[in-house]
């Protein structure tokens, strides 16, 4: 029996969702693009599950693109939106801190003749609005800044950025992955031009997501086939993956600010019962405003994969960094933004709880690092206790 602390990584399907892709699997087996009865069960599965992603956001139905998922999203936000009219020459602004899905697509440019800023943060992982105001060209064609990282959980001032990046005539798009199922996801109201969420971020299944694309913007698109999408993404739906998305928008809508809550008091309550227990220990995000889900703390002394592993023993599921660089020795590229040093970054750890975790989880958790920290440094011969 393992308790799930790990849902920034990815999270279990919620009852109504399982119930959602169940139905559909069975039932709504046709092709969307088909014109039969049974094409036409899918279609409006598809489409449906369109409008209710379109009343998270606050977005109309056609702004909405399915894709495979947040990588995806963030690719044809990017590369789309640059490569529209050609690339080269043109300029990108990002952040230090974005998942590699961003990161990855701005190298990519890179090697097409654009131009990409990076933008730093300060010691609390918060970009500095002034900073992309400073960073404009004439020739910059996008800012991609996320809303909420996935690491530390701070979340970023997207309105500030999206007031300059409009003023300045320059599109604005936001990975808002992590931060859809925690946050206000207004797109209006946060000024964004292209927004990416994924599914299995929100109690759904791997493989589906979407990007919201503000009507009239262009996209180059990423992939050639047939007419999907209104030619913005070619390839037969994922019909039980974006129902479930949908399922999960809507659940969203209900119960997302009390489940806010909820989470804010467990995340609380499982700091202070590791910080009444465990001496040497640091919260990496300092003050700064996070997701109510998620905890990055750094362990003085401590190896984050030895304590991962000590505690998945002991049956707790946590991470040590981004999952998707997980395996990998190098410290977290958004740790070290923040100015963490390396070792500092290799000795932190993040707990991020979600659906399925209650206080007694809790409790048993932070007695479980405790007991785990206490062995480990024992053996390490940095840790000089105080
Ligand atoms: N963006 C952020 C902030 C993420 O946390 C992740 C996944 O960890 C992604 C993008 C990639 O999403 P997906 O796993 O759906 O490709």
């Amino acid at each position: 029996m393992t308790y799930y602390f790990d849902h920034n990584a990815t999270t279990p399907l919620s009852d109504p969702v399982l119930a959602c892709v169940s139905r559909v699997l069975r039932d709504s087996y046709g092709n969307p693009s088909s014109i039969h009865a049974a094409g036409q069960a899918a279609r409006q599965e598809v489409e449906y599950a369109r409008s209710q992603i379109a009343a998270l956001l606050h977005a109309d139905p056609h702004e909405i693109v399915f894709t495979s998922g947040g990588t995806e999203s963030d690719n044809l936000a990017i590369l789309g939106a640059v490569r529209q009219g050609g690339a080269a020459g043109k300029h990108v602004i990002t952040t230090a801190i974005e998942h590699p899905a961003v990161l990855g697509a701005c190298a990519q440019l890179q090697g097409e003749g654009v131009d990409v800023t990076c933008l730093s943060v300060n010691g609390d992982g918060v970009v500095d609005a002034e900073d992309v105001c400073r960073a404009l060209r004439p020739e910059t064609a996008v800012i991609s800044v996320m809303q909420a990282n996935n690491e530390t959980g701070v979340i970023q001032p997207l309105e500030e950025i999206s007031a300059i990046a409009h003023g300045a005539g320059v599109l604005f798009h936001s990975d808002g992955v992590q931060a859809a199922g925690r946050l206000g996801t207004n797109v209006q109201a946060l000024g964004v031009d292209l927004y990416s969420i994924s599914a299995h971020k929100l109690n759904a299944p791997k493989g589906a997501g979407a990007l919201f694309v503000r009507k009239g913007v262009k996209l180059q698109a990423l992939q050639f086939g047939g007419r999907h999408e209104r030619e913005r993404r070619a390839g037969t739906e994922n019909v039980p993956g974006i129902a479930a998305l949908g399922c999960s928008a809507e659940q969203l809508l209900k119960h997302r600010n009390s489940e806010s809550l909820r989470l804010a008091a467990l995340r609380d309550r499982l700091e202070q019962s590791i910080f009444e227990r465990v001496p040497g220990v640091t919260l990496n995000s300092g003050s700064a405003a996070r997701l109510s889900n998620t905890a990055s703390l750094r362990f003085d002394g401590i190896q984050g994969e030895a304590l991962v592993i000590a505690l998945d023993l002991a049956g707790f599921a946590v991470s040590s960094g981004a999952a998707c660089s997980s395996g990998a020795v190098e410290p977290s590229h958004v740790l070290l933004a923040m100015g963490l040093t390396p070792a500092e970054a290799r000795s932190s750890i993040r707990f991020s709880v979600g659906l399925g975790n209650d206080e007694a989880q809790v409790e048993d958790l932070a007695n479980a690092v405790a007991a785990s920290v206490a062995r480990l440094r024992k053996l390490s011969p940095e840790y000089q206790h105080a």
